[in-house]
């Protein structure tokens, strides 16, 4: 909750337009240097659960946790945003589409547009809830609602920093504004939620005894918000368990992500009994954001892949993202959850080879659930002649697995000699491959200057050295006979 920060943004580009990342963010067809793949089995063949998960954790809301989607509030407080009606509403629906259960907005009280904006959004008709997220004060309550919300989340700062540099409260008055407060908005049969700010560094004493009263005259949800990024897993999961044995209704949490635990926390809180997680499109809010909607999704689906798609239409996260990343002038990043240019790149040649049996070997999560792209990168000196064997099949070239092999062995001494492109690897595959059956070879890859050239021969010495050393060794321990790949060896001029 960032009631205490202000929320207007003046759209202003202030050097962050398109400057976080490499990547464009897409996992389409455009991704140099690597290749679409299908595996043996996709989907992932088997969902055998974790020896380490918890058994039956009784307060666990893991598999029945609700998201309250903040994009269009503490979105709205990212340095970039500036969200006009029309954005909004692509976001709201977008969000709609998605299936989230909640959307919160800009308080009403924040300017004559946001109220304006809160109207038209109500106005809709949405699946998802919508809600306002407003201070904790009558007046603001008042507009907000008027404005057709379907809650409000109200929001009170209970730190000592906050009491003494903020609002200047003490508890006795905080309790009873709110008390005022929520049996207005009851009374105009409003959903309402009473939160603290900056929860974790507020004194546990007060914090009880207010969610304990604020309950006992029917909130719906009371709060718990990390505001200043501070708390750790371990720190949540006590608050959370402790608070879930005071209060009776529902709790909802938000984290800041200052130090990295947005996701962890959240996840932490639903083991605890929250039952409600504030999220934003790419994590954006505040400072460096809360906890993203895809990094979430990402880490409920591996805790329970059936309550996650069956709820939530995920396979519209890359689209709902690209629109966020666009309004707000922003790359997704390069290694973002689900989405990134690299969330499903397999690069090492040992992975890639077990990503082609099965894609659980190295993957916990399958793109396909997202409508992504399994990638393997094979245009690197790191590539495996599996890979190499695969994208030559993609190019209609077929060969014996020793040809592959030495192949690959060229591939990998280019490699060594610079960095090399899709098109220079599918370039060897195919004059390697017309070498087989020419009189006369051509160059592997043309244009290589001459100290290219004696970096390359003497890297393919190397590489060729070492594969000998490891078939003699194994040809000598299993007493067999000389490797095939040695009789078929073909001297390509490179
Ligand atoms: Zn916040």
């Amino acid at each position: 909750m960032c009631a205490s920060c202000d929320a207007a943004s003046n759209g202003q580009a202030n050097g962050q337009t398109n400057g976080n990342g490499t990547s464009n963010g897409t996992n389409g067809a455009n991704h140099d240097g690597f290749t679409s793949i299908k595996s043996a089995h996709n989907p992932h063949p088997s969902h055998r659960s974790s020896p380490y998960a918890p058994v039956g954790d009784f307060l666990s809301n893991v598999s029945r946790f609700k998201i309250i989607e903040s994009t269009l509030r503490e979105g709205e407080q990212f340095a970039n945003a500036y969200f006009d009606l029309e954005a909004k509403i692509k976001i709201a629906r977008a969000l709609d589409d998605f299936g989230v259960d909640y959307i919160e907005l800009t308080s009403p009280a924040a300017s004559e547009q946001s109220r304006r904006d809160c109207e038209a959004i109500c106005k809709l008709g949405l699946k998802a809830k919508i809600l306002t997220h407003v201070r904790c004060h009558l007046d603001d309550a008042k507009i907000a609602v008027e404005t057709g919300v379907d809650g409000l989340d109200v929001v009170i700062g209970t730190s000592s920093y906050l009491r003494e540099h903020s609002h200047g409260k003490d508890m006795t008055y905080i309790k009873n504004t709110a008390l005022e407060v929520i049996e207005f908005v009851k009374s105009k049969g409003k959903e309402i939620r009473f939160s603290s700010e900056d929860s974790f560094r507020s004194d546990l004493v007060d914090l009880l005894s207010i969610y304990s009263a604020v309950d006992k005259v029917g909130v719906d949800r009371v709060g718990i918000a990390d505001t200043v990024g501070c708390a750790s897993p371990r720190q949540v999961y006590d608050l959370v368990r402790t608070l879930r044995g005071v209060v009776s209704c529902d709790i909802e949490t938000h984290f800041h992500n200052d130090s990295g635990c947005a996701i962890a926390n959240a996840f932490c809180a639903l083991e605890a009994g929250a039952t409600h997680i504030d999220t934003s499109v790419l994590g954006i809010g505040e400072r460096n954001g809360i906890t993203p909607l895809g990094g979430l999704m990402a880490r409920m689906i591996v805790a329970d892949r059936d309550y996650v798609i069956n709820k939530y239409n995920i396979k519209k996260l890359k689209e709902v993202e690209d629109l966020v990343a666009d309004l707000v002038e922003v790359n997704v990043p390069f290694n973002n959850y689900i989405t990134g240019f690299c969330a499903f790149t397999h690069k090492a040649g040992i992975h890639a080879k077990a990503i082609l049996n099965n894609p659980s070997t190295y993957e916990i999560i399958n793109p396909q659930d997202f409508g992504m792209s399994r990638y393997v990168h094979f245009a690197s000196r790191l590539t495996g002649w599996n890979a190499i064997k695969s994208r030559a099949e993609q190019l209609g070239i077929q060969m014996s697995d020793a040809q592959y092999k030495e192949c690959t062995t060229k591939i990998k001494a280019i490699a060594d000699v610079r960095k090399i492109a899709l098109d220079d690897t599918d370039s060897i595959i195919r004059t390697y491959y017309h070498n087989l059956h020419a009189e006369e070879e051509k160059p592997l890859l043309p244009g290589l200057t001459a100290e290219e050239e004696k970096k390359f021969i003497e890297a393919e010495k190397e590489l060729e050295g070492v594969k000998e050393k490891r078939q003699l060794d194994a040809a000598a321990a299993a007493d067999a006979e000389v490797p095939e790949s040695k009789k078929t060896r073909t001297a390509v001029v490179a």
